[in-house]
């Protein structure tokens, strides 16, 4: 029998990359839509409508599909707006999962959730891995940290092959452009193109470590089909500032940044006292996972499709 997958969230950017490899690999593929969502649904998906934060159809659904493979992407992925409604993302991340796990248990799928370095926050260590301290800086990662934690006593008390992936920033095309990436591959392609003269920006000496979200969802999808299960860091390991991805931009672009990059106070977040960079030693000894496209290749790749969406207004 074809075996089936539940991915939440497919229209989002990991859930569609996520999509497209597991219909390529065989797996009829069921996704989460929230009512209304309309992005990118690879050919072949079959929708089912209902909201993660709606946790009686969220158990129906996953009872109804009883899929092989759970992964639970459908959850809010902008940090900044968490501190509007904390309680909210509390429900949609944290009750979310805990309704992904008990329904999961029922029927025997394998789970993956991810989690996100959000949970290490301020800890003072870095590279984080699996074994990092916790110290959340804001209300999303207190949401993440509680859905992690839930993954873990949750496979422990009941023996559920359920996986947390903790995935490092990672990126695309299809990531929207509130995120510093797009908004910089955007803004880069916008003024090579003579759309617009400046891109407005936060804190440049921010580091991240940035990957491609279609590596990303490859290692969970070999979360899922490794024989046990565990938590995994998914990232490059590699610190980046947003300088140096302005420089990659622009340089994508065939521009020079020097006078059209402006810093304005509204997006620099608060100091941030441990750089974001993972180490994902664990993914690639385990599952012998490894990111394939590069910071470069990503940010090309990036600009280039922004060059040819701003071309053909
Ligand atoms: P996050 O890591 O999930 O919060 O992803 P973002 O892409 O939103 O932010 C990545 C980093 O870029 C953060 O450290 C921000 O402080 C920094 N940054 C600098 N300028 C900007 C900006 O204009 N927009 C956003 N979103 N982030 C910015």
């Amino acid at each position: 029998m074809t075996p089936t997958a539940l991915v939440t969230g497919v229209t989002g950017q990991d859930g569609s990359y996520l999509a497209e490899l597991l219909l390529a690999d065989g797996h009829d593929v069921v996704g989460l839509v929230r009512p209304g969502s309309d992005r990118w649904v690879p050919d072949g998906v079959r929708l089912v409508e209902g909201d993660v934060r709606d946790p009686e159809r969220l158990d129906v659904v996953i009872r109804d599909v009883a899929p092989d493979e759970l992964y639970h992407l459908a959850a809010p992925t902008f940090v900044p707006a968490s501190w509007e409604d904390p309680e909210g993302t509390l429900d949609a991340i944290a009750g979310a999962t805990a309704t992904v796990l008990m329904a999961s248990r029922e029927i025997g799928a394998r789970v993956v959730v991810p989690a996100s370095p959000e949970i290490f926050g301020d800890c003072g260590v870095w590279p984080q891995n699996e074994d990092s301290p916790r110290r959340p800086r804001s209300p999303y990662g207190v949401a993440k940290l509680a859905a992690h934690e839930l993954v873990r006593v949750m496979r422990e008390r009941y023996d559920l092959h359920a996986s947390s992936v903790i995935t490092y920033n990672h990126e695309s095309p299809r990531r929207p452009a509130r995120f510093v990436t797009r908004k910089v591959t955007r803004g880069a392609a916008a003024i090579a193109l003579g759309r617009e003269q400046e891109l407005v920006l936060g804190d440049l000496d921010a580091i991240r470590d940035w990957s491609h979200a279609r590596d990303v969802v490859r290692g969970m999808v070999l979360a899922a089909r490794h024989d046990e299960p565990g938590d995994y860091v998914l990232a490059s390991g590699q610190a980046r500032t947003v300088r140096d991805l302005v420089d990659a931009a622009f340089g994508a672009a065939g521009i020079a940044p020097e006078g059209h990059v402006r810093v304005d106070e509204s997006f620099v977040r608060p100091p941030e006292g441990t750089p974001t960079v993972g180490d994902a030693t664990r993914a690639r000894t385990v599952l012998g996972w490894e990111p394939e496209t590069s910071f470069e290749e990503l940010v090309g790749e990036m600009v280039k499709a922004d060059l040819a969406a701003l071309r053909d207004r």
